[in-house]
């Protein structure tokens, strides 16, 4: 296992490092977004750990670029603010989970485990329906063959109602499924972001994919699932 730790303040630094040596991964460290990207351009991390604010730009930034180079690499963005709009802003920039400072080391380290474990390029059989498709190893999705730019929320509805596809899925389980416990969102988050994947799903031209069941939730429409 091999670590990359992206911090600029010293302590801080040389304490994740400690701390991640302790629990017996390789550990680098650098100090700014410019290092960050050289390093994992040329080094194959299992995880990398961003903090938020960095001398040369900040960890959303470097999440972005670094999902759009392509690099899968699990990333937990570490920030001093817990405001929600943070937390979504990293998560929809590609980081995989978030963790506020100041934390216990022994959350730090349960959440690295468990991004671990996931499975980051195993081969996912590609999601299909109709001439919608979404690969979860690649986080990428197609409508007719044109890539779709979704969300890290909106992919995962999308994920969430393919892999369910046929079925109705209940607000309740939508909310389970794409949301975490923390988060309370406000009423109609749910039909807010089904508004937002509908747009851009069903293009015009094209079969409208993404159902209302009245009274019960979403669905995929899968009378062409292959
Ligand atoms: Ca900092």
């Amino acid at each position: 296992m091999r670590v990359l730790v992206v911090e600029d303040e010293p302590e801080v630094a040389e304490f994740l490092s400690r701390v991640l040596r302790d629990a017996t991964w390789a550990t680098d460290v650098v100090g700014t977004v410019a290092a960050a990207r050289e390093q994992m351009a040329v080094v194959t991390y299992d995880l990398a750990v961003i903090d938020v604010g960095l001398p040369d730009g900040d960890g959303f930034t470097l999440c972005r670029d670094v999902r759009a180079a392509g690099n899968h690499t699990p990333i937990l963005l570490l920030t001093a603010r817990n405001a929600v709009s943070d937390r979504v802003r990293g998560l929809d920039a590609g980081a995989d989970d978030y963790l506020a400072k100041p934390f216990a080391v022994s959350e730090l380290l349960a959440r690295l485990r468990a991004l671990a474990r996931r499975p980051v390029a195993a081969v996912a059989p590609i999601l299909r329906c109709d001439s919608l498709t979404l690969d979860p190893a690649l986080r990428a999705a197609e409508r007719a063959g044109e890539p779709l730019t979704l969300t890290a929320r909106e992919f995962a509805l999308l994920e969430f109602l393919m892999r369910n596809a046929g079925r109705a899925c209940s607000r309740a389980r939508i909310l389970e499924a794409v949301w975490d416990d923390n988060f309370d969102p406000v009423a109609n988050a749910i039909d807010v972001l089904v508004g937002r994947l509908r747009r851009k799903v069903d293009l015009p031209g094209h079969r409208p994919l993404v159902r209302t069941i009245r009274g019960m939730g979403y669905m995929i429409d899968a009378s062409d699932v292959s």
